[in-house]
């Protein structure tokens, strides 16, 4: 008996060994896959990141209007450019001189104090949290942040080079951007070059507007504030057109809004009423005599003009063009803003009135191509640190969705916001 315990003691403690044994193993084992899943997720999250932080891209950007050189300063801040280059088919003086005056909202002032502009240190002056200047002015100042800019990037400004199929070949295929931007404008052509489709989807701002200029070369060519005024009715009773009975339901027919703006010396004005059938409305859309329109704004002018600056009259009305009739307001925005030229690994982007304009000058234009641009910091953070082809794609994809809601904004709200409060 005694020997058979013996035994089976020694059998029950060869047992309890042998599951310690196991489960020590199991313990090892479990532990040591463990510390491998860990030291790989370590390794790899370190190697990512470092690849990330490492991560530089060369850029070329199309077009050096107020569009391409905010988006040349958004690539020099992004961190992610070794090589910045900037074209422009004009040369410094033709690119500087252009006589329009930019309106920055509030929004594209928050936009570009982010990027460092310093707004105090700019030609222009301040009106309901707008920022007006001339387009040279604010050129001019990106222009000399590129500039400072050089000793951490390789910032090349070339102007007076137009973007083409031959410029394309002449780059060395090894030294392709990754990304390029185009913002050459609504009358550029590079998308062509780069194959891009060059369809637009037109949509109506249920707005009618007009538009005119006046250039007086004896005036100053100051940044001015812009002038608003709502509500207005003209008589056209003299053409048959009856606006006191209108005029008395001022709910139902809110009339039309006018601005003042530019400098002295090139003054624009825009006439905006939102979409309706008012008898004023159909007459001054379909009338053929085009003295009507130039009689309203040159009435409107002198009504509205600052004090200090001379009336219009009748000798130097000829100073004044004008759209013949109202029309409809119509914003053009491309189907395909953003692509991917696959052998070559480049992403493009296209950016400002290159990607979306209006037939109808706002005085507030330049806020479009901003907007636009604020997709932009993470689009080329996205291109710089992807993987494979598929991050590129939706980086572009991205890209090109914040584009179409810039549209849709500009439809629902913004149009308002810059021509009706
Ligand atoms: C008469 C007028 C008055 C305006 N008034 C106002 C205003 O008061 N307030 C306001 O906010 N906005 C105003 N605007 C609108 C404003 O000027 C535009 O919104 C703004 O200029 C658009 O900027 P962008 O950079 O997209 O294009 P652009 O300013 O047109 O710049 C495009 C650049 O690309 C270059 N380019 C074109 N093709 C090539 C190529 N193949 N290779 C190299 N370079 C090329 C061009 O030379 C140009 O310099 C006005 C516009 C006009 C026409």
């Amino acid at each position: 008996m005694d020997g058979l315990h013996a035994e089976n003691a020694v059998v029950g403690g060869i047992g309890e060994d042998a599951e310690e044994r196991y489960r020590a193993l199991a313990y090892d084992t479990a532990l040591s896959t463990l510390v491998a899943v860990a030291v790989y997720v370590v390794v790899k999250v370190s190697l990512d990141g470092i690849r990330q932080w490492r991560a530089r891209i060369s850029v070329l950007i199309v077009g050096s209007g107020p569009v391409g050189l905010t988006a040349a300063l958004v690539a020099v801040r992004s961190g992610k450019v070794l090589k910045l280059t900037v074209l422009d088919e004009r040369y410094r003086t033709a690119l500087l001189c252009r006589p329009q005056q930019i309106a920055l909202d509030p929004r594209s002032v928050k936009f570009l104090l982010g990027l460092g502009v310093d707004f105090d240190n700019m030609e222009g002056c301040w009106h309901n949290d707008h920022f007006f200047t001339r387009i040279g002015v604010f050129q001019e100042y990106l222009l000399s942040i590129l500039e400072q800019k050089k000793q951490k990037v390789d910032v090349k400004v070339q102007l007076g080079t137009k973007f083409t199929e031959e410029y394309l070949r002449r780059i060395p295929r090894n030294e392709w951007p990754r990304v390029i931007v185009v913002a050459d404008g609504s009358c550029g052509e590079s998308c062509s070059v780069l194959g891009i489709s060059s369809d637009y989807t037109v949509e109506s701002c249920h707005a009618y507007g007009a538009n005119a200029t006046i250039e007086r070369l004896d005036q100053r060519q100051v940044p001015t504030p812009e002038i608003r005024a709502h509500s207005l009715y003209f008589d056209l009773s003299a053409y048959g057109v009856e606006a006191p009975r209108e005029h008395r339901n001022v709910t139902a027919k809110p009339g039309f809004h006018l601005k003042i703006y530019g400098t002295f010396r090139n003054r624009y004005m825009a006439l905006a009423c939102p979409a309706s059938d008012t008898k004023m409305v159909r007459f001054l859309r379909h009338t053929a005599n085009s003295s009507i329109m130039k009689n309203i704004f040159h009435q409107s002018f002198n009504v509205y003009k600052t004090d200090i600056e001379p009336r219009l009259n009748d000798v130097t009305l000829h100073h004044m063009q004008c759209s013949r009739r109202l029309f409809e307001i119509q914003l053009s925005h491309r189907r395909i803003s953003a692509a991917y030229i696959e052998g070559d690994n480049v992403a493009v982007t296209v950016e400002g009135e290159a990607a979306r304009v209006l037939n109808f000058d706002t005085g507030c234009g330049v806020n479009l191509g901003m907007q636009g641009l604020e997709s932009m910091g993470t689009f080329i953070y996205r291109t710089a640190t992807a993987v494979d082809q598929n991050d590129i794609l939706e980086a572009l994809s991205a890209k090109m969705q914040h584009s179409r809601q810039v549209a849709e904004t500009f439809k629902l709200t913004d149009l308002a916001h810059s021509m009706y409060e």
